[in-house]
């Protein structure tokens, strides 16, 4: 679609659209895409016209409508736009290709963000074997989706300090309970990576926690001012059993590091 549709949508009912059109903004304002490799600039450029020109018309109707374009996840991944931290392009690359999906629609590339940065990287760093074989390819093709389960409704920048989940390890399984809040795509996600504090020994461990299992909920959280594609959530977590296989076995290290203790 031309962009000329997509502005004429925003004029009122009964309104003419405007006349004349300002042209889309189409350089590279910071001089950064000329530091890339050719085969990556190439890449890029077909990433940023698919983005504008197949994304950005539709993703206002989605937008306005506080819904999730789930038809354009297929074609996303066909840019290679799911699994972008587990290729071995340069990060210049993949810094500008969060730049152009933020230039489509910011809610998008707040979902291609999470969704690479904190579910995929995070698996792959800090996930066992067996995570990555069962989630990584799927998630590269966005045939399953994760979201990153860390604010908390009593905490938010304090998190560090004060999260208040639970995890309670009982033979092979843990038992987590608490909850979580503003989790983006936690609606329509396979599973959330929930990071909770372990009764036992006091330290955060982070936990694939699938939707489907008992005691897991989510209530859409509706009418926000921005980012309104993403369908943000709080999650209930009442009892959640998991098993051990489930913890991210790396992630005790990444909280040491990180302060989360
Ligand atoms: C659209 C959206 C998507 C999100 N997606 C996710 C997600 O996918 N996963 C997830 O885990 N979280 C997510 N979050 C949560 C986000 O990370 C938190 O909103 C953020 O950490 C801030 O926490 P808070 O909202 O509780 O605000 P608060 O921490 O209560 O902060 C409120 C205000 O007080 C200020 N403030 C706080 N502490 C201090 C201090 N010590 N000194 C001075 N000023 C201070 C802050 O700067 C801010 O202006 C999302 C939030 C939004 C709005």
């Amino acid at each position: 679609m031309p962009l000329s549709e997509t502005h004429a949508s925003f004029t009122e009912a009964g309104r003419e659209p405007c006349a004349k059109e300002l042209p889309f903004p189409d350089v590279d304002l910071m001089h950064v895409w000329q530091l890339l490799e050719p085969g990556e600039r190439t890449r890029l450029r077909g990433i940023r016209t698919f983005l504008q020109e197949r994304v950005r018309p539709e993703s206002l109707g989605y937008w306005n409508r506080e819904e999730f374009p789930h038809h354009l996840l297929g074609e996303m991944a066909a840019h290679g736009l799911g699994g972008i931290e587990l290729e071995d392009s340069s990060e210049l690359f993949k810094g500008l290709v969060y730049v152009e999906a933020a230039r489509a629609d910011v809610s998008l590339s707040a979902l291609i963000g999470i969704h690479n940065e904190l579910i995929v990287g995070m698996i792959q760093e800090l996930g066992s074997v067996e995570q990555k074989t069962r989630w990584l390819p799927a998630l590269a093709r966005f045939t399953a989706l994760g979201a990153f389960a860390l604010t908390e409704p009593g905490h938010g920048s304090d998190i560090a300090g004060g999260l208040s989940t639970t995890a309670t390890r009982e033979g092979d399984e843990w038992v987590i309970s608490g909850a979580k809040r503003w989790i983006g795509a936690a609606t329509m996600a396979d599973f959330s990576l929930v990071w909770a504090r372990d009764t036992t020994d006091n330290e955060i461990k982070a936990f694939i926690v699938e939707s489907d299992r008992p005691g897991f909920s989510t209530i859409k959280i509706s009418n926000k001012i921005g980012l309104r594609i993403m369908q943000n959530a709080d999650i209930k977590l009442d009892s959640v059993r998991v098993p051990e296989s489930n913890r991210l076995p790396g992630a005790r290290n990444f909280a040491a590091a990180n302060e989360l203790l």
